[in-house]
């Protein structure tokens, strides 16, 4: 008897913003979504940025005399 075995460690990349999976290599290692055409990388990037600018605001105005 003969299984076959799917490729359950295929590697996938599913994207946050569309939720598209891509099975194709590429797109896996460079996290890129070929729908958005879009880097994942770049929107957290960008994310991270937002958030970090508004602590910065956050703590800045705490040092600030009322
Ligand atoms: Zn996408």
């Amino acid at each position: 008897m003969t299984q076959r075995r799917l490729p359950l460690e295929a590697p996938s990349f599913t994207c946050r913003e569309c939720g598209f999976t891509s099975y194709n290599l590429n797109d896996v290692k460079h996290r890129y979504c070929g729908r958005c055409h879009k880097f994942m990388a770049e929107l957290r990037t960008a994310a991270d940025m937002r958030v970090a600018q508004q602590r910065f605001a956050d703590s800045y105005r705490k040092l600030l005399p009322k």
